[in-house]
């Protein structure tokens, strides 16, 4: 276990091989999702992230979600023009529930077939990982890659003691920041409610949720609207 202070340090160098992974619903990817990959990227020496729309998380069952294709195209909107982004299909090409442990081994084989050793650092925050119990066999999801966990805006306390309490063979390092108060269910709630999400999620992503027309009230409320809102 580790930790990275808040402090402003030099980035460390780039581990050649390493690859980040932020699953995630993204509806709609925010500043919150790029800034912690962003961070994490650069504490860790991360080569790539992957950000990895989930089309049915598993902890939101029966929560409406905008269609996983719109999801997933906000995500390639976001991260265009940095280079060590990258959006993953993994999760959409896969049926069932998606499963952290089951990305994680999918990521690490492609990985061996490419004759790498896999180096997988899954990130999450505090509030994620007060969950980490009820995820679908975490053990599975701890021996194939560690983890860097974030703060989320007064949600979840959780640090190194607890983890280690709980999952003795876990790696993770544990970062102070950045610590942004930006949710998905926010950025909904003020489209719908007509109020501005500039600076909160990248512009091409906010033209996108115009010209689709999400997370309008009648979208939010409306199950007659399949197209816009599927049930995960
Ligand atoms: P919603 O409000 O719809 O539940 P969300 O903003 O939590 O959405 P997700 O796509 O569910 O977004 O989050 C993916 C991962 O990113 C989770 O580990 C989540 O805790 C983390 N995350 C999202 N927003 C932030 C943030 N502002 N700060 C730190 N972590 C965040």
């Amino acid at each position: 276990m580790g930790r990275v202070t808040g402090e402003i340090e030099a980035p460390r160098a780039i581990v050649a091989g390493s690859i980040g992974i932020l699953g995630g619903t993204f509806d709609p990817i925010h500043v919150g999702h790029l800034a912690i990959a962003e961070e994490v990227r650069e504490a860790l020496g991360l080569a790539r992230v992957l950000f990895v729309p989930a089309p049915r998380p598993p902890h939101k069952p029966g929560v409406p979600l905008a269609p996983a294709e719109d999801r997933a195209a906000m995500v390639r909107l976001a991260i265009r023009g940095n280079p060590a982004f990258e959006a993953s299909p993994v999760e959409l090409d896969r049926p069932g529930p998606s499963f952290a442990a089951d990305t994680v081994e999918v990521l690490a084989a492609h990985e061996r077939a490419e004759g790498r050793e896999p180096d997988l650092t899954f990130i999450l925050s505090t509030e994620a990982l007060a969950g980490l119990e009820t995820w679908h066999d975490p053990e599975r999801l701890l021996d194939a890659c560690r983890l860097a966990v974030v703060p989320r805006a007064g949600r979840g306390a959780e640090g190194p003691g607890w983890l280690s309490e709980r999952f003795p063979r876990a790696r993770a390092v544990f970062l102070d920041g950045p610590d942004l108060a930006v949710s998905g269910t926010a950025i909904r709630r003020r489209v719908a409610l007509g109020r501005s999400i500039r600076y909160l999620v990248p512009d091409a992503v906010i033209a996108y949720i115009a010209d689709h027309g999400l997370y309008t009230e009648a979208a939010l409320s409306s199950t007659a609207s399949p197209r816009r809102i599927a049930r995960s």
